[in-house]
C-alpha cells in the first residue's frame, strides 16, 4: 500500500489545551492544515510546531514499518 493512503487511514488525536476535547484526525488532514481549531471553544492549536512535526513523523515511520 502506498504511504498517502496509509496516511489518510492513520488517525492521531488532537487534544484541545483550552478545554481539553479531543478530536481524531488523519495525518494527511493535519499535514494538508497546520492548524486545528477546536469545535468545542474555538481555540486554535498550531500543527506546525516541531512538537507536531516530530509527532507526525513518529506517525509515518510507524506506517512505513507497517509496510515492510
Ligand atoms: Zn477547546
Amino acid at each position: 500500500m502506498e504511504i498517502d493512503s496509509l496516511l489518510e487511514m492513520v488517525e492521531a488525536k488532537v487534544v484541545c489545551d483550552q478545554c481539553g476535547n479531543q478530536t481524531a484526525h488523519t495525518i494527511a488532514w493535519l499535514k494538508t492544515n497546520g492548524t486545528y481549531e477546536c469545535p468545542v471553544c474555538g481555540d486554535e492549536t498550531d500543527l506546525r510546531t516541531q512538537e507536531w512535526a516530530d509527532r507526525i513523523q513518529g506517525y509515518i515511520d510507524a506506517c512505513t514499518g507497517f509496510e515492510e
